[in-house]
């Protein structure tokens, strides 16, 4: 049925997308030419409906760690419907939810002890938040600048970046940010003992900024010092992407709380999950009538379980978290160089498969990038960005609103020749970005497309 479906109103997909969800959305995809027709996906690969081959460093923004449609994950999703497993009882419960926790706990420091399953990764850092303050009786959380956390209310009130919450106030009262790796700031807060969480990314997802020796260490510190919960939120960072299987693990952290979601079900089910320390579950879940104090009708769900389960199978049959932290080296190791070879670039960094590139004023053609640069910050990235898609067949992001900052999250199953032919490629488009006629072109369509 579906696939008679798809046969039948193949080519309509921006139409239709266009006319029932986000007309604005398909003006920017037609503007910067990234409307193609999509076939199919296969690990580290998109196809086009002409048969062109799409190398994805974009990941679906970092979901598909075991590759696009994985055939383990896919086995068990069909062999889990196939069961008609008894799932979502809501008054009961079944396997599934039980094994992935145990999964899951076996993988993470004994500090955690207790699994929450939500259906994203914003709902996994509410779940925070809410049992959080419940936990210390305190209100008050701590982010940092330049944090991302997700976009429903109680996460968005934690984000740093006022491009995500300016026209959605007023935000929830109580939260408050310190610069990222700055421990003086953060203890000067957490020292008036109101402060319930500090909550942080391993390494921040907007911009790809990495903590400062010995930040983590000091900040676990002084949380513990003044009562306040560490939550660490690897949305983004866990389940191989930086090299370990959480990241927190590069600096031997114990977080009381930990989220995840992304990659957790293969990129195939919406699924989340708060990790707890038992002190945090006993706060909260303190009696029978407090039992269910939180929860999501869909959350959790079988299906989402059982592709968790297959996940961490297949992170593990294919050592994908060392290869992450192979490739990560390699990939910033032939990178590296173009700091040397080009004006405009500033820096290159990242951890495993958590990859960025920074952009700066350059001595020469200064006048191209100040032109540019007033047009819209961050847009000569974009001129990186999308001849690296409609030339090179390259799928990348910029690192956030108005950031000069390429960034690359690829399935970790990528290779040794797909970084090679990104380094290509690259060296390619930066090459030709600064060129005047670059820049007027992109400037018209970006007028046009107003
Ligand atoms: N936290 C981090 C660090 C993220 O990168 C993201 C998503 N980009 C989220 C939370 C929100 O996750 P979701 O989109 O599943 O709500």
């Amino acid at each position: 049925m579906i696939r008679e479906l798809l046969e039948a109103r193949a080519g309509e997909e921006y139409e239709l997308y266009a006319r029932g969800i986000n007309p604005q959305f398909m003006r920017v995809l037609r503007t910067i030419g990234f409307d193609r027709t999509w076939a199919r996906a296969e690990g580290q690969y998109l196809y086009d409906a002409d048969g062109n081959r799409f190398l994805d460093l974009l990941g679906g923004f970092g979901m598909f760690n075991v590759g696009r449609n994985n055939p383990r994950v896919r086995d068990a999703l069909i062999e889990t419907l196939e069961l008609k497993t008894p799932g979502s009882v809501q008054l009961g419960v079944s396997l599934l939810p039980g094994l992935l926790a145990e999964e899951l706990l076996r993988r993470t420091p004994p500090r955690l002890a207790r699994v929450l399953f939500t259906n994203s990764g914003t709902e996994a850092n509410e779940a925070a938040l809410k049992l959080g303050r419940c936990a210390t009786g305190r209100t008050r959380v701590l982010s940092v600048e330049g944090a991302f956390h997700g976009l429903t209310l109680g996460s968005l009130s934690a984000n740093g970046d006022a491009h995500f919450t300016a026209r959605f106030g007023p935000l929830l009262p109580g939260f408050d940010r310190v610069a990222f790796g700055d421990a003086d700031a953060l203890e000067e807060q957490l020292r008036r003992e109101d402060v319930a969480l500090f909550l942080v990314e391993p390494v921040l997802g907007h911009g790809v900024h990495l903590p400062p020796t010995g930040y983590f260490e000091q900040a676990q510190e002084l949380c513990r010092r003044y009562g306040t919960l560490f939550v660490v939120d690897e949305v983004q960072t866990g389940l191989g992407r930086t090299g370990k299987l959480f990241a927190f693990e590069h600096w031997n952290l114990e977080p009381d709380l930990l989220t995840v979601a992304k990659s957790l079900s293969g990129g195939y089910i919406p699924v989340g999950a708060l990790l707890m320390s038992q002190r945090v579950y006993d706060c909260v879940f303190d009696s029978l009538e407090h039992s269910v104090s939180h929860g999501s009708t869909f959350a959790p769900n079988d299906l989402a379980m059982a592709a968790g389960i297959a996940t961490l199978g297949e992170l593990d049959a294919h050592g994908l978290v060392e290869r992450a932290g192979d490739l990560g080296a390699y990939l910033r190791e032939r990178t590296q160089p173009l700091v040397d070879e080009f004006e405009s670039v500033r820096e290159v960094r990242g951890l495993g498969l958590m990859w960025a590139l920074e952009f700066g004023e350059p001595e020469h053609g200064r006048l191209a990038w100040r032109v540019m640069e007033r047009m819209q910050t961050g847009l000569f990235a974009q001129l990186v960005v999308v001849p690296l898609f409609t030339k090179h067949r390259i799928l990348s992001q910029v690192a956030g609103y108005e950031m000069p900052i390429l960034k690359a999250l690829p399935p970790l199953v990528i290779t040794k020749q797909d970084i090679d032919d990104f380094v290509d490629a690259l060296e390619d488009v930066i090459r030709k970005a600064a060129r005047p006629t670059r820049v007027a072109g992109l400037a018209l369509r970006a007028a046009r497309a107003r």
